[in-house]
């Protein structure tokens, strides 16, 4: 028999789980199924020979909304945060610079050159207009300011957010205040500063934050919340329309179900979207096939902490393209959080491969392990070899906002004009942040409450 549900959520990362969250809250029936044996998607969290791993998202930033559901859930009094002052490093000539940090600081430091000091005063006293057309960060940044900006920091950050490639990013797509401010004001500076005006509340404060036994806290909190409305190992495989909502048949340990649902919610990832979405409409699929995602690996070592001569006063650092190295940043988690590893041992967290790298995915973990320790030695003054490893690929780690992103969202989102009662929710629209991921679940369930009642 066919089980009915007003709300059917697919898949268990954390835009899923919000979304099953919020709606059971609101009182509205919802299931959410998850295909894996886990919940939370990329967020995993491990301990292994007393390490405590986070196998993909290391920290989160703090946002309104998620301190708001952490009170809700009771997890609160477990958040951790990072020292607000700990500086962050780029590698420069070799050497760990520390990132200046705000405009003023960037001015007098020599850490960039005269062109892009120049290109800040012109933004702040003069006007610009962005181009017609979508532009890349790399076009952007070499416009407004300099090539050497990019290099040594921009892109460094871009490869921190997105494992993406600059030159391919779409500007209006990855960072839409820095487009909007541009675009509405002349100048990327005092746009931003109109937006801060425009903001309700106080100032938030920004944070890096985790949980005392790792970002799963937040997962297995939603998780105990829904139990039974939470099916582990179902898979979505195939959907159709009926009187207005949705049959979707799941795979489950071997036997096949139907669910039918009022309203469907897709938190899956875009290859599986574009499938499931491929059975109402072929042109989905390709335009769900057309987003590219990086593959990223994660590289946990272990170092007794008297076999490192850097001092790791801060968050880790980045690395520019230009340095030549395979490893794009590093993590240093024991100096961030507590109980990250055991007593007299620190843990480091690198991340190789993104979109300009995506050979280095397909290494081993033996090879990965051994690269990031060559290359991250020299620079931290590390005299042994890692007591402890542990790495991760994904394959598929974070979905690239590249060049005509904006458009192919759009497309889609008129084609899903013809299905009122479905909606998208995840990694790929509004920010892969984990915050952003819990904002868009969040107004998506707003949207849900308000067709379900009409
Ligand atoms: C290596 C890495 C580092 C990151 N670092 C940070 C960071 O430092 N800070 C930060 O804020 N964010 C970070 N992110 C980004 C953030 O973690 C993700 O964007 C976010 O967790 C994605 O959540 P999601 O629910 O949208 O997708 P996912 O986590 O991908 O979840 C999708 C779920 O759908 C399930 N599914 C797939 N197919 C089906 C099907 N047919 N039926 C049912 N279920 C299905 C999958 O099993 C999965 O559980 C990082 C991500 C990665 C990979």
């Amino acid at each position: 028999m066919t089980r009915q549900v007003q709300a059917l959520v697919v898949g268990g990362g954390i835009s899923g789980l919000v979304c099953a969250y919020a709606l059971r809250k609101a009182g509205v029936d919802a299931q959410l199924v998850e295909a894996s044996s886990r919940p939370g998607g990329v967020i995993n969290s491990v301990t292994r020979n007393g390490f405590l791993l986070e196998l993909g998202p290391q920290s989160f930033s703090g946002t309104a909304a998620l301190r708001q559901l952490c009170a809700e859930l009771g997890i609160a009094d477990q958040l951790l945060e990072a020292p607000p002052r700990a500086p962050r490093y780029v590698l420069i000539n070799g050497a760990l610079a520390p990132v200046p940090m705000g405009p003023g600081i960037l001015f007098s430091n020599s850490f960039i050159d005269g062109a892009a000091k120049w290109g800040l005063l012109r933004d702040i006293f003069g006007k610009s207009i962005p181009p017609d057309s979508d532009e890349s960060v790399g076009a952007f940044i070499r416009r407004k300011f300099s090539a050497q900006l990019l290099d040594r920091l921009v892109g460094p950050f871009v490869s921190n957010v997105y494992a993406g490639d600059p030159e391919k990013l779409s500007l209006r797509s990855a960072f839409p205040q820095l487009y909007d401010a541009e675009k509405s004001a002349g100048s990327i500076v005092r746009g931003m500063f109109r937006l801060a005006k425009t903001k309700k509340g106080p100032r938030e404060r920004p944070t890096l934050n985790t949980f005392r036994d790792g970002n799963e806290t937040l997962v297995r909190a939603i998780a105990n919340i829904l139990g039974p409305a939470l099916q582990t190992q179902t898979r979505a495989t195939g959907m159709v329309t009926r009187n207005g909502g949705f049959e979707i048949r799941v795979e489950n340990n071997g036997g096949q179900d139907t669910l039918s649902a009022q309203s469907l919610i897709l938190c899956a990832p875009t290859d599986v979207a574009g499938k499931l979405l491929g059975q109402l409409d072929s042109q989905f699929e390709s335009l769900f096939a057309s987003v590219e995602y990086a593959a990223v690996a994660v590289v946990s070592l272990g170092y007794r902490k008297s076999d490192v001569g850097h001092s790791l006063d801060g968050f880790g650092f980045l690395v520019p393209r230009s340095a030549g190295l395979r490893v794009l940043g590093t993590v240093w988690n024991s100096s961030l959080f507590p109980g990250r590893a055991p007593e007299g041992q620190t843990l480091l967290t690198s991340f190789v491969g993104g979109a300009t790298d995506p050979a280095a995915s397909k290494l081993t973990p033996e090879e990965l392990a051994a690269l990031v320790h060559r290359e991250i030695s020299p620079l931290l003054s590390i005299r042994s070899d890692p007591i402890f490893s542990n790495v991760t690929i994904w394959p598929r780690a974070l979905a690239q906002y590249n060049l005509g992103h904006g458009d192919r969202l759009s497309r889609i989102a008129s084609l899903l004009e013809k299905f009122p009662q479905l909606r998208l929710a995840g990694s790929y629209l509004r920010g892969p942040a984990i915050g952003s991921c819990v904002e868009q679940a969040l107004a998506v369930v707003e949207s849900v409450k308000a067709s379900l009642v009409k």
